[in-house]
């Protein structure tokens, strides 16, 4: 029950509770085979850049306003640059569990440091097999870092897995640096030293400091999606995804905008300079057979046409 208590519980007397543990203890057990057995699957989101004369296009569609083509007339074009992996559980009775059901629990129990390995090796191992060089990007948790050998083991894993370190990206959220900030740092520098590019998640949510940004070896700074959902509604939010894309230039850190689900954000984020973008509007998250023909570069990223 906290420091120096503990507290015997009588199931008896609290059904409910027992529920949950019995249930939690089940997800548990059911967690740890399916990292065993294969039951996770990695979807990939497409990360593109916008520019012109490059790889995808925005094919105009039917009903489509005028004025929702560029200024000067010609079509929204940009590049795929990688991707970013997501875990899914392909749960034999569930059916497909998002990572917000299972990933707490996992860093709970630990269970997470089994799991983030599986999803370095598959997300390796399939970057390492695409035809073009394209980056991938991938999640690892607070837990993973506190493992003060994560970087000899994803080093590990690139060389079994043939891919370059630099089509790597690693993905932490600020939860990680805030926790043990000598470690987060020795951990960080070792991994940047091998090559391995490093991003900070969900930008603006927690609570870094601007000292912590440049403290840190960062490539890139993902601007979390609450801001960028309401970049349309708040002056508030465009004001802040101005001021982090600012920084990112003084700070000479790539921008990613998370979460872009309408044109409107997307020419608002091209006006302001932002490099590069991902979200709906784009691409949703998809199994790799799904993304063989954008990773060929046979099929553009088209950027959906949606109301805004
Ligand atoms: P994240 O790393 O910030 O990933 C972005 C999440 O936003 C993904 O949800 C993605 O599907 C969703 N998303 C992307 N574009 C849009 C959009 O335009 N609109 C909306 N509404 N959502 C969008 P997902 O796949 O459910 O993952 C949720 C979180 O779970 C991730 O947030 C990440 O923190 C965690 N996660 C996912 N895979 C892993 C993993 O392999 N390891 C660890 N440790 N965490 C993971
Ligand atoms: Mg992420
Ligand atoms: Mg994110
Ligand atoms: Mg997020």
């Amino acid at each position: 029950a906290g420091r120096n208590l503990a507290c015997l519980f009588d199931p008896a007397m609290d059904p409910a509770m027992d529920l949950a543990l019995a249930e939690r203890r089940r997800l548990e057990a059911d967690l740890r085979r399916a990292i065993a057995q294969d039951e996770l699957v990695l979807h990939y989101q497409p990360q593109v850049r916008p520019g012109r004369g490059q790889l995808f296009v925005g094919q105009p569609s039917a009903g489509q306003s005028p004025d929702s083509q560029h200024a000067d007339g010609g079509p929204l074009e940009g590049r795929l640059v990688g991707f970013e992996a997501l875990v899914r559980w392909q749960h034999p009775s569930r059916g497909l569990v998002p990572p917000g059901a299972f990933i707490p629990l996992a860093e709970e129990t630990g269970l997470v440091v089994a799991l983030g390995e599986w999803v370095l090796r598959a997300a390796c191992r399939e970057a390492a097999g695409w035809a073009r060089p394209l980056k991938v990007a991938v999640n690892l948790s607070p837990r993973q870092f506190q493992q003060i050998d994560l970087p000899e083991r994803v080093l590990a894993i690139l060389t079994e897995t043939g891919l370059p370190p630099d089509r790597l990206e690693i993905e932490v959220t600020e939860t990680v640096i805030i926790n043990d900030m000598a470690r987060a740092m020795t951990v960080l520098r070792r991994l940047k030293s091998f090559g391995i590019r490093i991003a900070m998640d969900d930008f603006g949510t927690g609570y870094s400091s601007l000292a912590t940004l440049q403290a840190f070896p960062f490539d890139t700074i993902k601007i979390d999606r609450s801001f960028v959902s309401q970049l349309e509604q708040r002056p508030a939010a465009a004001m802040i995804v101005r001021a982090v894309l600012g920084l990112g230039r003084s700070l000479d850190i790539q921008v990613v905008a998370e979460g872009v689900e309408t044109e409107g954000q997307m020419l608002f984020l091209i006006a302001e300079g932002c490099g590069e973008m991902q979200g709906y509007l784009f691409g949703k998250p998809q199994p790799v057979e799904q993304i063989a023909g954008l990773v060929a570069g046979e099929r553009p990223v088209a950027a959906e046409r949606r109301e805004t």
